[in-house]
């Protein structure tokens, strides 16, 4: 298959990255269950080989949030598309993220999230973009600081594709794809 834009991470890195993250969690939740929480769509390659390495009991939830905004800049407004499915009080919650970028949405559901009075909460993303955010965001667990360009593959789209791309490659405003 074609590379789509200029691979910044590849699938080992990917690999490693989420093992280590799987790792911390581990020892971090030890003795404890933990509910996972995976923000769709982005995060659900994220999610899948994130939890195959957790070796706490973990279950699973999902939200599906928009943020309104254009294809390439998001704007803050949230719109929660799909809410959990179960209650998490008094649960270890860990919310999977891809991409933390101006942290927004995060900031965003960590408010939504915290007052449904969860045990604990923190955040676990696969990429963080260096230097742009406009909230601070404490990403406990975290595969890479990223320079902040606009990122596909691994979860991440543009235009609704490329996200099954296995690598996170960086795309060129001036040259895009389709
Ligand atoms: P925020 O700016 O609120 O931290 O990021 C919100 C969402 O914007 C992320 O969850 C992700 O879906 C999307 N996003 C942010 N940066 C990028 C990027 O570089 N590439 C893609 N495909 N989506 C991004």
């Amino acid at each position: 298959m074609e590379t789509i834009g200029k691979i910044l991470i590849t699938e080992d890195e990917i690999a490693d990255a989420v093992a280590r993250m799987g790792r911390e969690i581990s020892a971090d939740y030890d003795g404890k269950e933990l509910l996972l929480v995976g923000i769709l769509k982005g995060a659900f390659l994220t999610m899948a080989d994130l939890a195959r390495q957790i070796t706490v009991p973990v279950e699973f939830d999902f939200m599906a949030v928009s943020s309104y905004g254009d294809a390439t800049k998001s704007s803050g407004v949230v719109r929660i598309l799909k809410d959990l499915d179960q209650e998490i009080s008094n649960r270890h919650v860990v919310i999977v993220e891809d991409i933390v970028d101006t942290g927004l949405t995060l900031h965003y559901l960590l408010e939504n999230l915290r007052v449904r009075q969860p045990a604990s909460i923190e955040i676990a993303a696969l990429l963080v973009k260096e230097g742009i955010q406009q909230i601070p965001i404490d990403v406990k667990y975290r595969g890479f600081d990223i320079p902040p360009d606009f990122v596909v593959g691994y979860g991440l789209d543009y235009t609704g594709l490329f996200r099954n791309l296995p690598y996170v490659s960086v795309l060129d405003p001036d040259n895009l794809p389709v």
